[in-house]
């Protein structure tokens, strides 16, 4: 961690710049929350209005604090705060957290000031402004700089916060179920100190084996993708993103623009760097709490151990739409369980111990579960036990859990005392609400581990001729749509190694018997004109034309048509392209997010994607396997896979073509959207081919 972050995160030292005996005012507050949570270091109150503070001489100014100050906190009014910092960076201060708020979130003239304040920090970093503050659970820290009404408990989750309100929402949360944070960090309006400064200084701190993030905006999206994927290969980082940005949905005169949905590119990211990402904050915690008190599961498997059956089949049910699998548990297992249940008990999965089971029961059969090599994981339900007490189970579930190397997630439908008993417990197990909020977490846990256990880095990609590229580009620049002409459009995609139909275009309907016979029969006949997006739509679309007869009548036809339309003879061209029948149609399609940067989609092609939307996003240039992902997690890969006897489609076409678009998009800025549609796709790589394709450049 670098020594500023250090100074914020892990101060040795601290000035309160605002530190008051008011109770009721914000100073009053921090200053309270400050001194009950027993900071290890030095503390400094600075006020130039009381000479003593809850018994701590305060100074006048920060100026006047004899010896250095890792961090100062800042509840100054808000037209203070620039000469305040101006101050502590004189005084040497290595990092600041800025409470007072009216800055960028007020308006114009806040930003300005907010823009100020980033200017005169010098060395030192700054938390906020606008935020609530910062805390450190760690036994030699004990940093509470916030007005939380509620203190952290202790514990792993390193977790920042981009809305203070949620903050303190998710600390009520946490100590209703006996959650504990190592840090807490609320970034306000993220001025200087943002994320993904909070992600690098979390990296190698392991006391803060988990990170969990709620945030309304990324600070820095593109540079989070090769942070996180690092970072998540080490720890797991579980995100709740709010806010959904509707300027991805701008210039979508492509399909792919109006697909790319809101939050496809952050789903994307997430999907590609391991982020996990929750469903709200209680799930964010859930999650949390799963990774910080359980090992990894090693697959999809799990088994339920219940005593009562209702909430068992909402776990299975729960369990199994979150694509887990129950444990088919082997017959030793089954005789095993026998011995320690009564005869009315049940020993498949789940494995059904009655309301007469009691603490050694639980203890019994939870070994036997784990032991069958068959069982990734173990969801153990207890519903209020008549003869015993929530927390006796817990307690005889607990040694057992914790020897484990296989993830048991315990889910109490019990009072909130059990919660109270989890907070005494030292290396607590997983403790669950509901059944639902288990199986969820689960399945995360699941994808994370599995994310974990792939191939990393970029997959192989044959390199662009990008002079030849830019060529076309400038050429193709004229237009004022930014649509570039066909010929253009294809020759890219031709240099970008992507397999594009042999074609010829040509002027005249008296060139079209030379290309018939240079592209070679069977052909198909388009017609190219400006502002034509849609060439079927308006009969500009004519396949298998076996000869030149055929064609010459196709052009005539087109032509007339073409007329009738309203669209003009001039800048009127002909495309004659090779037949490829029978092929399966897919998009491939490139587009730019205003805060992730380019894209890549796949789904299905020609009519469909208007009819299904079935399509899937990536960030650009895509990483080793994304490829194969993006085809394979549609909803009809399985028609790519041929069904009632249709052979595959030739394996890594699409693949491949995914790659070089993602490269191409990566390279070109000036490409602002590009639609591949259709990508034929046959059973041999021969008769595969882009036979459509659309490229807008911008500026
Ligand atoms: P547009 O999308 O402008 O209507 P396309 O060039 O995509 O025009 O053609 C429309 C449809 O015609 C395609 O989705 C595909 O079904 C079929 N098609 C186009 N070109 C070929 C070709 N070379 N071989 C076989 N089918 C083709
Ligand atoms: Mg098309």
């Amino acid at each position: 961690m670098p020594d500023s972050l250090q100074a914020l995160l892990r101060p040795r030292s601290v000035a309160l710049i605002g530190a008051s005996n008011r109770p009721r005012s914000l100073g009053g507050m921090i200053t309270e929350r400050f001194l009950a949570a027993g900071f290890q270091g030095q503390f400094f109150p600075v006020n130039p209005k009381q000479s003593e503070v809850h018994g701590h001489t305060a100074h006048p100014s920060i100026a006047e604090v004899p010896g250095e100050i890792d961090l100062a906190i800042v509840v100054v009014p808000r037209d203070f705060v620039l000469p305040t910092l101006e101050q502590c960076r004189e005084k040497g201060v290595g990092a600041v957290s800025v409470i007072t708020a009216g800055f960028r979130e007020a308006g114009e003239e806040g930003a300005g000031l907010e823009q100020r304040l980033i200017e005169a920090l010098g060395p030192m970093r700054m938390i906020g402004p606008n935020c609530m503050g910062q805390m450190n659970t760690a036994p030699d820290v004990r940093l509470d700089g916030t007005f939380s009404p509620v203190p952290a408990l202790a514990g792993p989750i390193a977790f920042a916060s981009q809305s203070g309100a949620l903050g303190v929402v998710v600390l009520n949360i946490c100590h209703e179920r006996s959650i504990g944070f190592s840090q807490f960090v609320s970034m306000g309006n993220k001025a200087d100190v943002t994320e993904n400064d909070l992600i690098s200084a979390w990296e190698h701190d392991d006391a803060a084996p988990v990170i969990a993030l709620y945030l309304e905006s990324f600070s820095d999206a593109r540079a989070l993708r090769p942070l996180a994927e690092r970072v998540s290969r080490r720890k797991p980082i579980v995100l709740v993103k709010a806010g959904r940005t509707s300027a991805g949905a701008e210039a979508a005169s492509s399909h792919t623009g109006a697909l790319a949905g809101a939050d496809a590119a952050y789903d994307a990211l997430c999907e590609q760097t391991g982020i996990v990402r929750a469903d709200g904050v209680e799930q964010m915690l859930d999650v949390a709490m799963l990774f910080s008190r359980a090992p990894l599961p090693r697959g999809r498997r799990v088994a339920v151990q219940t005593n009562a059956g209702g909430p068992a089949i909402l776990a299975t049910d729960a369990l199994i739409a979150h694509g887990l699998e129950m444990a088919p548990l082997s017959e030793p297992t089954r005789a095993g369980l026998r011995e320690v249940l009564p005869a009315e008990a049940a020993v498949g999965n789940p494995v059904d111990m009655i309301a007469s089971a009691g603490p050694q029961e639980y203890a019994a059969c939870l070994e036997r579960i784990l032991a069958d090599p068959s069982v990734d994981a173990v969801v153990s339900i207890a519903v209020q036990p008549p003869l015993f007490a929530a927390s006796e189970i817990l307690d005889a579930l607990h040694p057992v859990i914790a020897r484990a190397d296989k993830p048991v997630l315990t889910v109490f439908l019990a009072g909130p005392e059990l919660m109270d008993h989890v907070g005494s417990l030292s290396g607590p197990p997983p403790v669950f609400r509901s059944v639902e909020a288990a199986a969820a977490a689960l399945a995360h846990a699941v994808d994370y581990a599995e994310w974990r256990g792939r191939e990393h880095g970029e997959p192989e990609a044959r390199p662009l001729a990008e002079d030849e590229i830019a060529q076309e580009i400038a050429r193709g620049h004229e237009r004022k749509d930014g649509y570039l002409p066909a010929d253009a459009t294809f020759r890219i995609l031709e240099h970008a190694g992507l397999p594009v139909t042999p074609w010829r275009l040509v002027g005249r309907l008296a060139e079209l018997e030379a290309a018939g016979a240079e592209v070679g029969y069977p052909v198909v006949l388009k017609a190219e004109a400006s502002g034509l997006v849609h060439k079927s739509d308006v009969g500009g679309v004519a396949v298998n034309l076996t000869g030149p007869e055929a064609l010459r009548e196709a052009g005539e036809l087109m032509s007339r048509r073409l007329d009738e339309a309203g669209l003009g003879p001039e800048g009127r061209q002909w495309l004659v392209q090779a037949f490829r029948p029978g092929g399966r149609e897919v998009i491939v399609g490139g587009h730019r997010d205003p805060s992730c940067g380019p894209m890549v989609m796949f789904g299905l092609g020609g009519r469909y994607v208007e009819v299904f939307g079935d399509v899937r996003f990536a960030l650009a240039p895509l990483g080793a396997g994304d490829a194969e992902r993006l085809v394979s997690g549609i909803r009809g890969a399985r028609l790519l896979q041929g069904v009632r006897g249709e052979p595959p489609v030739a394996p890594g076409v699409a693949e491949g073509a995914l790659r070089q678009v993602g490269l191409l998009m990566e390279r070109f800025p000036e490409i602002a959207e590009l639609d591949v549609n259709p990508l034929l796709l046959a059973g041999d790589e021969a008769g595969c081919g882009v036979v459509d394709a659309r490229i807008r450049v911008s500026g």
